[in-house]
């Protein structure tokens, strides 16, 4: 484990006033380099990555906040994004040379004095009318590279500003918006490349994978992430050559469907350096209504491990064979190791699906090793097999067909748990190798669910489903759950009334941090469970928090206003948390000195 002690801070003080002195002036912001962003999740002076180091493991060894401190933990400042619209925040702050750069809603960048919270520019990308983000007008984050800031707009832009002065450098095009495309991740950076996916699976879009130059914007290669269509790699001057078609055309689509298949992946990716993969997560299959799609419908609501230099799909494993549900298969796979009961180290990744269960995988290949529920109520399959990796389903779980009723009109209606908003959502959870625990902020919902029929048009919502979602509890929906990913035993649960839809943070301090809907961000003990520390924002926490130091201080951040899919989407559960109320800030905090 790494402490952070004071000998080491001076080091890292000593070693920063040398970077300058060579730079000639410190007000000149150092390139990222790729050195740089895959030591992320050790170097605490700077947050270079979503998800604090490209793992995604969201856990930082400072120590300086801990269980005994953290009751001193105080505001430093708060900025507003302004603007007359404020909607959803869940953007994760990307942090270095003294400035933070953070994405807000409308496609809205600023770059901050992260001491001050003065603002240093802000760039609002101008929207066209006619985007069709399906939840919520959203941003997860930036990426930094080179002297590059780098992010993706609702409709359907990948756009690079220089960090020092907010101007754009290149602008690309990742999709057709008028056909529902649009973006919502925050990129990442693996090997000089900007790595992106797409939004827009609820439109019958094409999943796919992107690698660009990250400082020229040139596409390297694409690779799609449904069954039968084609890969291309790129050469400098923008020529394409085939890389051959995903997996086996008509293998597990059968007819034409998969012309319109979705797979979106829409929730970013993470990458692993020791088994050089990306991995990223893929959507529903279009249309959600699966009596028109017979099959498995790769790659469709999976995990799929990328070549990050040529875009093959390595290994792919599929959370939700034949999905019909909407458990969109998108939530983040994070890297971790652990010794099994022979005392070999096992290179794993974990992965809370939407749909209820927690999985395992071997990093190296995609093989299951261990599959666990993690909410209390799943209606749609009672276990998975950890022989065949296939889930076990429960058949009368799965919404009725409309062409078995006498009209043809609606299916039968099923009860379902979890709902599609999912046992687990967009929120990352975050894995500590201190304590050997993932933390999930999890869901306990629920929905009628029925298929209807429905023929692809373009821009159109291409569902074939109707639904309510409902809660399960009077007293909760939330529940940030602590689990031993090796046993599936969950350790602790702290209960919340809101459906949680904020990320985690967990530190060497034996803390865990996440923020709630109803604006407490909060600190908890990481081996308990027990809270030790709230502070009320004033609106809803959709973001996960970050933390860093500098000037031998730690500090924690985090972007709050309540928005998401849950009031657009919700239901029942829109009306039960129709109090809430928007807003639009990014928070600092670090110790009081008495
Ligand atoms: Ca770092
Ligand atoms: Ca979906």
């Amino acid at each position: 484990m790494i402490r952070n002690t004071f000998p080491k801070r001076n080091v890292v003080a000593i070693a920063l006033a040398a970077a300058f002195a060579v730079a000639g002036s410190p007000a000149m912001a150092k390139d990222v380099t790729d050195a740089d962003i895959l030591n992320d999740a050790k170097s605490t002076g700077d947050v270079l990555s979503y998800g604090l180091g490209t793992q995604g493991q969201r856990y930082s060894p400072l120590t300086a906040i801990n269980a005994d401190t953290v009751k001193n933990l105080v505001p430093v400042w708060s900025m507003s994004f302004g603007g007359e619209k404020q909607r959803g925040q869940e953007s994760q702050p990307v942090i270095a040379d003294g400035k933070m750069f953070v994405t807000a809603s409308y496609s809205r960048i600023f770059a901050l004095d992260v001491k001050t919270g003065k603002k240093l520019w802000k760039y609002e990308h101008r929207l066209p009318d006619g985007i069709m983000p399906c939840c919520d007008v959203i941003n997860r984050g930036a990426a930094l590279y080179g002297n590059l800031v780098i992010f993706g707009t609702l409709d359907a832009q990948l756009i690079a500003l220089d960090k020092d002065t907010g101007k754009v450098v290149w602008k690309e095009k990742l999709g057709d918006y008028a056909a529902g495309y649009s973006y919502t991740a925050a990129p990442i950076i693996v090997k000089g490349k900007v790595i992106t996916g797409v939004s827009g699976g609820e439109f019958g879009v094409i999943g796919r994978m992107d690698a660009r130059d990250a400082m020229t914007g040139k596409m390297v290669w694409t690779r799609p992430t449904v069954e039968g269509h084609m890969g291309y790699a790129f050469d400098k001057d923008g020529n394409k050559t085939e890389t051959g078609i995903s997996g086996t055309l008509n293998a597990s689509w059968k007819g034409d469907l998969w012309q319109t298949g979705g797979a979106a992946t829409w929730n970013g990716a993470t990458y692993d350096a020791e088994t050089n993969l990306i991995f990223a997560g893929t959507g529903n299959p279009a249309p959600w209504n699966s009596h028109l799609r017979p099959g498995d419908n790769l790659f469709s609501s999976s995990t799929v491990a990328l070549n990050p230099d040529n875009g093959k799909i390595v290994w792919h494993y599929q959370n939700t064979p034949h999905d019909g549900w909407d458990f969109d298969g998108v939530n983040e796979f994070v890297s971790f190791d652990y010794k099994d009961k022979s005392g070999k180290m096992v290179k794993a990744g974990g992965k809370a699906d939407r749909n209820g269960f927690f999985f395992v995988n071997d990093r190296t290949n995609g093989k299951l090793l261990n599959a666990f529920p993690f909410v209390n109520k799943i209606t749609w399959a009672k276990s998975i097999n950890l022989e065949t990796g296939r889930p076990n389903y429960i058949e009368e779980g799965r919404p009725g067909n409309p062409a078995a009723e006498a009209d043809g009109k609606k299916g039968k209606v099923v009860f379902s748990a979890p709902s599609f908003l999912g046992g687990k959502n967009q929120q990352q959870m975050a894995y500590s190798p201190q304590t050997g625990l993932f933390y999930v902020p999890a869901n306990e919902w629920s929905m009628d669910i029925w298929n209807e029929p429905v023929s692809y048009k373009k821009g159109a919502a291409y569902l074939g489903a109707g639904f309510t979602i409902k809660a399960i509890h009077d007293d909760y929906i939330g529940s940030l759950r602590a689990f031993d990913p090796t046993t599936g035993k969950m350790v602790w649960e702290s209960k919340n009334y809101a459906p949680l839809w904020g990320g985690v943070l967990t530190t060497g301090g034996n803390l865990v941090f996440h923020g709630t809907p109803e604006g407490y961000l909060r600190a908890l003990d990481a081996k308990t469970g027990k809270e030790l520390w709230k502070f009320q924002a004033g609106t809803g926490i959709v973001a996960p928090p970050v933390t860093w130091e500098m000037d031998g201080e730690q500090y924690i951040s985090v972007v709050t206003g309540w928005g998401g899919a849950v009031p657009l989407w919700g239901g029942d559960v829109a009306k039960r948390v129709n109090f809430l109320e928007q807003g639009g800030s990014v928070w600092v905090f670090k110790l009081h000195k008495s």
